[in-house]
């Protein structure tokens, strides 16, 4: 298949891109670099020994897209391209309609004048806001708790109205629970700018020495150790995901939605100490209050993935620590990893 990724050379388009091309694709990256490194299509080719052709654009710019689409042949598309950042939507909400919202609406526009009918799309656990138990199951209720989850349940609407009125012939919203970890030869990986928000990024960068601590946020937690419970996904059985999900949407011409998650929640301590035996690196932590709008424990019931089409997450809490450290220690330039 010939696929347009749209913010492909980010943390996780740029791991379904190696994903993609291992199976026997054609990859196209497209994006802006709003929050992402311009070397990754040539680390991209080195990792794999294919070559990615890039289209700096935005997503909100359908003529270029458009053109896009028809001049690399592209049968699918996966759409990546987005603003992720709770905190920031919910400063600026118009910003986020206009990425997110605006941005998904023109990319479809720009698929239907280019006759490209099969969509996967990035949607996010966040879609189900405070969930009443876990393992959550995709037909739990959505709620809207901040602006980042309205665009997303907004644009996974969109997706399946365009199905339903067979404007689309095959589309996949994926809700990714906590995609951590890095390709394992350390050559991608995510690059968040400033502070890093998520847990894993600022662990590691800890254990770097780039920053002192870690905070946990809340010890009280109606939870096994009182931290949050979250399910983490390996990058690279999400990428391999990706990958399942659009042959199944293409082959079968069908609408689904679905999670990805390893169904396994694990709480902070515990994802600290698995960090500990994974890189043999102790990270300094300190008890801090709870952080507002944070759920105790969530994380999926990942069954109807595999009914679907046939995926399963395979590698470990270890395997994601060892390969966020390979890749956040390269980048500090720390080269005694023996992990
Ligand atoms: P990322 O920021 O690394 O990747 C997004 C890419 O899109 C970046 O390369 C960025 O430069 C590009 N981009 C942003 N706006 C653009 C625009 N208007 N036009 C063109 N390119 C644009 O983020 P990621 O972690 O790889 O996330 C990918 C998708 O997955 C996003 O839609 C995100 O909301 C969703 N998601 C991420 C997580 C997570 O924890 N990382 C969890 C759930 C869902
Ligand atoms: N967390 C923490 N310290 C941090 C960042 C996160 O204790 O510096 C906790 C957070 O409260 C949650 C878990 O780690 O219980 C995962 O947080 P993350 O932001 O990575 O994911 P999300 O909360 O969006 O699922």
């Amino acid at each position: 298949m010939r696929v347009l990724l749209t913010g492909g050379t980010g943390y996780i388009g740029s791991h379904t891109a190696a994903a993609l091309a291992a199976r026997g694709h054609h990859i196209v990256l497209l994006d802006n670099f709003s929050n992402s490194e311009r070397d990754v299509p040539a680390r991209l080719q080195a990792l794999t020994g294919q070559s990615f052709p890039l289209i700096e654009a935005d997503i909100r710019d359908t003529e270029t897209l458009t053109r896009a689409l028809r001049d690399h042949e592209i049968d699918a598309v996966i759409h990546f391209a987005a603003l992720k950042a709770v905190g920031e939507s919910e400063a600026d909400p118009l910003l986020y309609y206009e990425m997110n919202i605006l941005g998904t609406i023109r990319l479809l526009q720009a698929m239907q004048a280019a006759n490209v009918a099969h969509i996967v799309f990035s949607s996010s656990a966040t879609v189900y806001g405070q969930p009443d138990s876990s393992p959550i199951l995709e037909d739990f209720p959505t709620r809207v708790e901040n602006i980042y989850g309205r665009t997303k349940l907004v644009m996974e609407d969109l997706i399946r109205d365009l199905a339903r009125t067979n404007k689309l012939s095959g589309a996949a919203n994926l809700r990714y629970f906590n995609p951590v970890g890095a390709h394992p030869s350390a050559l991608i990986g995510e690059t968040p700018r400033g502070v890093p928000n998520n847990l894993m990024p600022y662990l590691t960068q800890v254990a770097t020495g780039e920053r002192p601590h870690l905070n946990i946020f809340g010890n009280d937690y109606n939870t096994p150790d009182g931290t949050g419970v979250r399910d983490y996904i390996h990058v690279m059985d999400l990428a391999e995901a990706h990958a399942l999900a659009l042959e199944h949407i293409f082959a079968n011409n069908v609408s689904i939605t679905v999670n990805l998650g390893t169904g396994e929640g694990t709480s902070v301590l515990q994802l600290v100490r698995a960090f500990a035996r994974a890189t043999g690196r102790e990270i300094k932590t300190l008890i801090a209050p709870r952080r507002p709008g944070d759920v105790a424990s969530y994380y999926a019931n990942p069954a109807l993935a595999e009914k679907l089409f046939g995926w399963k997450a395979k590698l470990s809490v270890l395997d994601m620590c060892r390969d966020s450290w390979r890749w956040q220690a390269k980048r500090a330039g720390i080269n005694d990893v023996q992990v």
